[in-house]
Order: C-alpha cells, then sequence, then structure tokens
C-alpha cells in the first residue's frame, strides 16, 4: 500500500493546481478555464472526464487512504500479545494470538476466514 500512496505523491509533483475541469472537444484545463495553459487533450468525453477528475481523486483518495490506515493503526495498538505467565492472548480481547482482529488488520486473517 505504500508504494501506492508513494506513486500517487510523485504523480501529483509539479502538476497544474485543480481542479480541472473537461471544456469539451478533449481539452483539459485548470478551472478557472484560462488560469493556466491547457493541461491535455484527450480523446473521447470519457476519457476527458477521468483526466480532469483524476486531479481531485488522486489527492481525495490519498487522504482516505490515510486516515484509514491511521484508524487501523489505531486498532492495531489495542491489540498486542500479553506477556505475562504463560498466556500470550490478545491483551484487548483476550483471544489466543494472534486475535482475528490483530490478523485482519495485519492482512493475515486465519483459515476460514475472507480476506
Ligand atoms: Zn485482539
Amino acid at each position: 500500500m505504500t508504494d501506492v500512496v508513494q506513486r500517487a505523491k510523485e504523480a501529483l509533483e509539479g502538476v497544474y493546481e485543480g481542479p480541472w475541469v473537461n471544456v469539451g472537444g478533449g481539452n483539459i484545463h485548470v478551472d478557472p478555464v484560462g488560469a493556466r495553459p491547457p493541461v491535455a487533450k484527450t480523446w473521447t468525453k470519457k476519457n476527458g472526464d477521468f483526466v480532469a477528475a483524476a486531479r481531485s481523486l488522486v489527492p481525495e483518495l490519498l487522504s482516505e487512504l490515510t486516515t484509514a490506515e491511521q484508524k487501523l493503526a489505531a486498532i492495531r495498538e489495542l491489540h498486542y500479545p500479553g506477556e505475562w505467565l504463560d498466556s500470550t492472548d490478545c491483551v484487548e480481547c483476550g483471544e489466543p494470538w494472534p486475535c482475528r482482529t490483530a490478523a485482519i488488520v495485519d492482512g493475515t486473517p486465519g483459515e476460514g476466514e475472507k480476506q
């Protein structure tokens, strides 16, 4: 997941500020139109809509992903194996380590569980 975050951040470096708009004829411009030279020329309306939307969607997705990762990290901090006597049960939920929550957060759910 980190690689895609890094690639997305790199893809945003140096590009015109957003938002971008598809003004028709395949022409993608910074909004407001005329604030900058054209961004791109595309073929088909759908391609133009995608390129224009990507300028806003990529940073929005990065923000959403960062928030989700922070939430997972907070959950993961609560679930860790105990280190007393002979028990390694999860200190949060009491399940044998690794508990289901930790396994899901770590992306290693046990047999029979959906990923
Ligand atoms: Zn747990």
